[in-house]
């Protein structure tokens, strides 16, 4: 019986970097049916705006199984990533990126026997990519984070752990500064540490985390974050056992999965036949393991750490002129077929177990929620106490008070000592409901009718409480 998946070579050196994965995997004897399919930069140029054409997600809704290159996006304009639109349309929530040290790299941590997973939430945050130009000049990006996602990744953390036989969970959040977002992960992730007793759960603030990956590396295990900073994180780690050409992952969902390296498309190396192609190669390595071919997977491994010990390297390694070519590289992978390296002992690997939750699309229920007021952001560069006090006479009569106006975060009016923050043409005015009632709908049509007679918004946000808990923080400042 053989496997299908679908393979896309990607753009830069993806056509090397995922040519020499195919053909070692191949090498193995193991029976898979290539559907080699297209995304990317060439897409692009044909006007498909998603980057990902018709027949490529057809192949991979078939499959279910991805190897795939680097893709390129413009940066800063343009398209939105193809390689975020693949992972967020089959819902890959889960991005594993393990980092691990190689024998023969020589790097300032060698000995220290790094071995990390790093598991990255892969659909949420603020890779949204929802984005608004609030006034010419002031830029918002919505960091959307869900329980059920927090729920599903922290939950995939410990059954890898169990999976590989590992010990221990950090989870990484700036739940300081960010309390319902990154603190919902937090919370998530203590809540599911419960059902895991065997398995050391831990919470760390991801600034640490990086301070501590540096120092030191090796006491972590199993790492689980949220996406920007699994992202950050991730890379680090590669840095830490000799970069992004040593640097696979996965993405994971539910009866779907998708395989590259954490690299780009390098567009400076591309056709020069010189790039390291272990990132793939060991992503590949993953895939046949979820596919559970583990012999073929094994014999890999060994070979690249074998090729490593034997001093066989690529430019990125060997800048000495005596690197070997991406092609020679690839046979001496598949030359070094049924030889065994110490480097890395032998792991009991076992199929992960996905998280099953519920489709309940209220996924948290509350007894009861109520609006009690309103922040309206506003379009304007008027001086403050003038600004307060026309919102003030445009409330007078009706059951609300203004309760502050903030810019960025920090409260100007009432004033705090008199201090200002550098000003821009960006605040908001945030209403609440005085006494118990609640903010209805004909109230904040007529407060945002007259605000908008004499101002401009651009956005508004109501305040919620949920089961008597606010669902909104205060601004610095704001008693
Ligand atoms: P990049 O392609 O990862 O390259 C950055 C640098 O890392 C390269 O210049 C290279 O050399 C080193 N490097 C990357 N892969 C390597 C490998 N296999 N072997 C050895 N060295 C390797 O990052 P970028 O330049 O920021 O991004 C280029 C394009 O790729 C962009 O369009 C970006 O959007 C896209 N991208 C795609 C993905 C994806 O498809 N998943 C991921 C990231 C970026 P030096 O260290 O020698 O400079």
């Amino acid at each position: 019986m053989s496997t299908e998946v679908t393979l896309i070579y990607g753009d830069g050196i993806g056509r090397e970097v995922v040519g020499a994965t195919k053909r070692i995997i191949d090498a193995t004897g193991v029976k898979i049916d290539w559907d080699v399919c297209e995304a990317g930069a060439e897409v692009f140029k044909r006007g498909i705006a998603s980057g990902v054409p018709e027949e490529t997600l057809e192949s991979i809704k078939r499959t279910r199984l991805l190897l795939k290159g680097p893709l390129e996006t413009p940066v800063g304009y343009g398209e939105k990533s193809a390689n975020v639109t693949l992972r967020k349309l089959f819902e890959t929530y889960a991005n594993v990126r393990p980092v691990r040290e190689f024998p023969g790299i020589d790097t300032p941590y060698r000995g220290r026997n790094i071995d990390i997973m790093i598991v990255r939430e892969n659909v949420e945050d603020l890779y949204a990519g929802i984005e608004h130009m609030q006034t010419p000049g002031v830029a918002q990006t919505l960091k959307l984070i869900t329980r059920k996602g927090c729920e599903k990744i922290c939950t995939f953390a410990f059954e890898l752990a169990l999976a590989e036989g590992r010990k221990t969970v950090h989870c990484a959040t700036k739940a300081n500064i960010m309390k319902f977002s990154e603190g919902m992960m937090k919370r998530a992730f203590e809540d599911v540490a419960k059902k895991y007793p065997g398995i050391e759960a831990k919470h760390i603030i991801v600034d640490n985390c990086a301070h501590q990956m540096v120092r030191t590396p090796e006491e972590f295990d199993v790492i689980v974050t949220t996406n920007m900073n699994g992202d950050i994180l991730s890379d680090l780690g590669s840095g830490l056992v000799g970069g992004l050409g040593f640097a696979p992952g996965a993405n994971l969902g539910t009866g779907i999965a998708m395989f590259e390296a954490v690299h780009g498309s390098a567009p400076l190396f591309a056709g020069k036949n010189v790039i390291n192609p272990i990132a793939v190669l060991l992503s590949g390595v993953m895939m046949l393991r979820h596919i559970r071919e583990f012999e073929a997977a094994h014999t890999i491994e060994q070979a690249v750490l074998a090729t490593l010990e034997d001093g066989v390297y690529t430019q990125d390694v060997r800048k000495d002129g005596g690197a070997v070519s991406t092609t020679d590289f690839t046979d001496a992978i598949i030359e070094r077929f049924g030889r065994t390296s110490s480097a890395w002992p032998k792991r009991d690997y076992k199929p992960i177990k996905m998280p099953k939750l519920s489709d309940e699309r209220a996924y948290v229920k509350t007894k009861t929620r109520k609006t009690v007021g309103l922040d309206v952001f506003l379009d304007t560069t008027q001086e403050v106490s003038a600004l307060g006090e026309a919102l003030e006479g445009f409330i007078a009569g009706m059951p609300l008070s203004l309760k502050m106006i903030d810019s960025r975060g920090v409260k100007i009016f009432p004033s705090v000592g008199g201090l200002l923050p550098d000003m821009v043409d960006h605040c908001r005015a945030r209403f609440l409901m005085k006494g118990d009632g609640e903010m209805d709908l004909e109230l904040t049509l007529k407060l945002l009718k007259v605000i908008g007679e004499n101002y401009s918004w651009m956005h508004t946000e109501r305040l919620n409480v949920f089961d008597g808990e606010d669902g909104f923080t205060k601004a610095q400042g704001e008693d």
